[in-house]
């Protein structure tokens, strides 16, 4: 057992809750007043969580490099390993010389079964192992319903979350008031050999432009929103040209802030600033509940990353079609709203709300192409690629999740564009070649007059694409496919 003056070093192990503040593990083991070591393990093994797509790894560099000069500043090392975490962590225990190791919960299912495995084994070999609730406002087993079973409807699961009680504190995170002892010194990877940087060719410029990863940009896009976006939020969320969102998803992907932060803080501006109604916030508070309900589903039902929730869309007649895949990912459709938001998604690394649930209802229902290769894509180049909610999202459009859009709800995305961006401010960001359009037209420039395009610049099939489908017929094509698998159970 260590003794007073050499008191063993305890392991935090950092895996999506890069922050100091509100994070439960950091706190238990800081309280102790003995030398931490932080770790942080790439698992990139078969058995490991899903590999990181290209977007979320750009970011993770930038943000274990954030929180590696915070750590730095009360004196805990920040060691990065690869390889798998069942050996990689206790091989690191025993370099450490530490009698314990924290972490805090995940809940995808390889996480979760790496975590059982090495909090059994570590315990057997007489180590203490502890988890802490750093990512969710109510554990996936505690919100049932009263059947003792998960709810598969959002409106009664955030009642009954609401129900219990109003979520855990944060805690604000307590800097030691003396030095921590010295940590071990422990040999560990380059962040930019772990998660190298694009170069050749650099993508990111978009993304740098876009975002500040780690626990300070957090903290800014927070304080932003509530400055002057909260106040709107209800009434503007749906508006892809207002920017009224707040902007943490990537930020609540890589646990860079606690949601019960971020639910706190909208709750005490509200009440601080008169003109912020509590709609505003219920609304705001309802989406960070759509985030909860997705991370319940996903603990609840393991398969649904890759399996329809819905069995009967197992049958489903999805077309192959590699030509049309790619010119939806390019943002050439010739649909504006959809060609804004692929494009927004290439550059930034993000998408508005409305516009990720408009392109996906396009490539699923306008083109029939199967719900996985657009989450696979969205996987790869969004910033906030997360497990629970991109797949939970992308079965809500495609009709086949737990509390889905049904299928025969197809949106048009002309009339999407025409309701949500009426100016077509957004195309206009986006679609560059269309700013000239006047808003009558700018989503639908196929049926502008021929004196109105040229006056715009525009040259249908040569500087804007026309449509690639026509919005009627494959309207009709995917409710006829539908048709086949509808009354299947
Ligand atoms: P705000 O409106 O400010 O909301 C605050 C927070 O609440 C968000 O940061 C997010 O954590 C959560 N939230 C908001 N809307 C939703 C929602 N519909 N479902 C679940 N949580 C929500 N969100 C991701 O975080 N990662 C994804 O990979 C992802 N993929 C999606 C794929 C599709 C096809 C669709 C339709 C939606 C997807 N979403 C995803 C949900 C939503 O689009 C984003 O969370 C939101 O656009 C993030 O912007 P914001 O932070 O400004 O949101």
């Amino acid at each position: 057992m260590p003794s007073k003056d050499s008191p063993s070093p305890i392991v935090v192990w950092f895996r999506d809750d890069l922050r100091l503040d509100d994070n439960p593990a950091l706190a238990a083991a800081v309280g102790e007043g003995r030398p931490v070591v932080a770790l942080y393990v790439l698992d990139e093994s078969k058995d490991g969580p899903r590999a990181l797509g290209g977007a979320s790894r750009w970011w993770l560099n930038l943000s274990l490099k954030a929180l590696a000069r915070d750590l730095d500043k009360i004196g805990v090392p920040l060691v990065l390993r690869k390889g798998p975490a069942v050996k990689t962590v206790p091989a690191v225990l025993s370099e450490a010389g530490a009698g314990n190791i924290v972490w805090n919960r995940r809940y995808d299912a390889p996480g979760i079964a790496i975590d059982k495995e090495l909090k059994s084994s570590l315990r057997e070999d007489g180590f203490v192992a502890e988890s802490f609730n750093g990512a969710l406002l109510a554990e996936p087993w505690d919100v049932l319903n009263g059947e003792g079973l998960p709810y598969r409807v959002f409106s009664p699961f955030f009642r009954a979350m609401n129900a219990r009680g109003a979520p855990a504190q944060p805690q604000d995170f307590k800097a030691p008031s003396e030095r921590l002892p010295e940590a071990p010194s422990l040999e560990g990877e380059e962040i930019d050999d772990l998660l190298p940087l694009p170069s050749r060719p650099d993508w990111a410029g978009g993304l740098r432009d876009t975002w500040t990863p780690g626990e300070a940009g957090a903290r800014k896009r927070l304080e932003a929103f509530l400055d002057d976006r909260l106040c709107r939020y209800a009434a503007q969320r749906d508006m892809p040209g207002e920017d009224a969102t707040s902007l943490l998803s990537p930020h609540l992907r890589f646990g860079e802030i606690s949601p019960r932060r971020i639910w706190y803080a909208a709750g005490d501006r509200t009440a601080a600033q008169d003109e912020i109604s509590d709609k505003q916030l219920d609304k705001f508070r309802s989406e960070l509940g759509w985030r909860e309900f997705s991370y319940h589903l996903l603990f609840h039902f393991p398969d649904i990353g890759h399996a329809n929730f819905q069995p009967r869309f197992d049958d489903f007649p999805w077309r192959k079609d590699k030509k049309q895949f790619r010119i939806w990912t390019k943002g050439q459709t010739g649909y504006p709203l959809v060609d804004a938001g692929m494009r927004e998604l290439w550059h930034t690394g993000y998408m508005h709300n409305r516009v990720r649930m408009v392109v996906a209802s396009f490539l699923i229902k306008h083109l029939m192409i199967d719900w996985r290769e657009g989450e696979a894509w969205f996987w790869d180049t969004l910033v906030d690629a997360d497990p629970a909610n991109n797949t939970a999202s992308w079965q809500w459009v495609a009709g086949s999740g737990a509390d889905a859009a049904p299928y025969f709800r197809i949106f048009n995305p002309t009339s999407q564009g025409e309701k949500f961006d009426p100016d077509g401010t957004y195309v206009r960001r986006w679609v560059p070649e269309l700013a000239e359009m006047p808003a009558s037209h700018i989503y639908k420039p196929h049926e502008a007059p021929r004196e109105m395009l040229e006056k715009a610049g525009v040259r249908l099939g040569d500087t804007y694409p026309r449509p690639m489908v026509e919005h009627a017929k494959a309207r009709q094509r995917a409710l006829d496919a539908f048709q086949t698998i509808k009354n299947a159970s």
